[in-house]
């Protein structure tokens, strides 16, 4: 039905190599591109069966990324390389006529602010050539979206409350280790915390507000108030939201690794002259850290990310849970990688579903809540990452 080209060899792209193989009603072809094409070739070894076809490309480069394009001739991108390199695809998908979706929103290296002002300024562009841009379908930016639409579509007349809650009650075995790109996870992490109250941003302090949350076939885990990119699209798109928070679990060791990280300067992401060579200190950090797309052998545990709600529904008020979750090894015996890239790859390969099979093409750059919940709702539940809800219980949140 259509050519795909992926961009970007870490876990993420790995799983969503994985996911497409799986589908070929859909993805007839399916071409994996990066920076470092033998990461590549050992994804496409690992799928088999000569499924994926590889190239390279440095996508901070548009006339390289108009020239692959020209010669593979996709029908839509899944970027899954950095959020450095958003802007530079969405160009040259606007130069080829091709579709277009990612996982996290772009960010200019030189400052850690992530916004979706870049991109949404690329709509009328989209509109006008026709072609669909899908931002942000991962998990959380992602099914978080999509999980937000179905509540209000189904449960609610009126959504009051959102705190999305994600954790990770994996054990990897590692002092310490990011489960996605060290370089990002970082910059996302050590931000101040951010929340959406009556009409206005509130600002914390990093890690300043927490509490304990329970999670499903997890129990208690201290849960910390962070920034979150889908905040921004969500209280625009959801605006009866009279408070919009996203909350992450973080162990004791992960913070106090991440504290000394910070105090000795190895989260900066300053040029500093090391033997007259310029390196950014945290750019280095990521080279000596753990690969996150390799954590997955002797990872146990598993993750849960959802959404918690408040509400009225015919005058009355409700409360509503609707969550995931995704065992490490599971996702290790399917596609080589942990449950974080795996439940950032599956809704990623599903969004492009949505948009190959026309249930989510609709010319412009959109979100994922601004798009029909109930097919990508569906989809997850066949595709490895089925959801739960529950009804009227207490949300453990005021
Ligand atoms: P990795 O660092 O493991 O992989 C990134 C890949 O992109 C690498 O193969 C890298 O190549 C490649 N790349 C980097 N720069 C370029 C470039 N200029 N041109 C071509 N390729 C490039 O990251 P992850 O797989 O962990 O994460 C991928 C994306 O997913 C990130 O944007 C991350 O923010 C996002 N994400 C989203 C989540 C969600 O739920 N929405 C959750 C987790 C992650 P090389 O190996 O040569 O460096």
């Amino acid at each position: 039905m259509a050519k795909v080209l992926i961009i970007g060899a870490g876990g993420v792209g790995s799983v969503v190599a994985h996911k497409l193989a799986k589908v070929p009603q859909v993805f007839t072809d399916i071409v994996l591109a990066s920076r470092t094409k033998s990461k590549c070739d050992l994804i496409a070894k690992a799928v088999g069966a000569n499924k994926i076809k590889t190239a390279q490309v440095d996508a901070d480069d548009v006339q390289q990324l108009v020239e692959l394009f020209g010669s593979v001739k996709p029908e839509i991108v899944i970027n899954v390389a950095l959020p450095y390199q958003d802007l530079t695809i969405m160009e040259a998908c606007l130069e080829k006529g091709v579709h277009y979706l990612d996982t996290a929103n772009y960010e200019p290296r030189e400052v850690t602010k992530f916004e979706y002002k870049w991109q949404w300024a690329y709509h009328d562009r989209f509109k006008n050539a026709g072609l669909t841009a899908i931002l942000g379908c991962g998990f959380d930016p992602g099914v978080t979206g999509v999980f937000t639409a179905f509540a209000a579509r189904h449960h609610f007349d009126e959504i009051h409350t959102l705190d999305i809650v994600d954790c990770n009650a994996g054990d990897h075995g590692k002092p310490f280790a990011t489960n996605f790109n060290p370089e990002i996870n970082i910059r996302e992490v050590t931000q101040k915390g951010k929340y959406w109250e009556n009409g206005k941003w509130i600002e914390t302090e990093p890690h300043a507000i927490h509490k304990p949350l329970t999670y499903p076939h997890i129990g208690p885990r201290e849960s910390y108030l962070i920034y979150h990119e889908e905040l921004e699209s969500l209280v625009k798109h959801f605006p009866t939201l009279k408070r919009a928070r996203f909350w992450m679990t973080f162990g004791q060791e992960y913070l106090t690794h991440l504290r000394v990280i910070q105090n000795i300067g190895m989260a900066s992401i300053q040029p500093i002259l090391y033997e007259g060579k310029e390196i950014v200190p945290l750019q280095f950090l990521k080279a000596v850290l753990p690969n996150p797309g390799e954590l997955g052998e002797h990872y146990s545990g598993e993750t849960s990310i959802g959404c918690r709600m408040r509400g009225m529904k015919n005058h009355k008020e409700r409360t509503y849970y609707i969550y995931n979750n995704c065992k490490h090894q599971d996702a290790y015996k399917e596609t080589g990688t942990q449950a974080v890239s795996y439940t950032t790859g599956v809704p990623a390969m599903i969004g492009a579903m949505m948009l190959i099979t026309g249930q989510w093409k609709k010319p412009g750059v959109f979100n994922t809540e601004q798009f029909d919940p109930d097919p990508f709702m569906e989809q997850l539940n066949i595709h490895g990452l089925p959801w739960h809800e529950l009804h009227d219980v207490d949300l453990e949140l005021e």
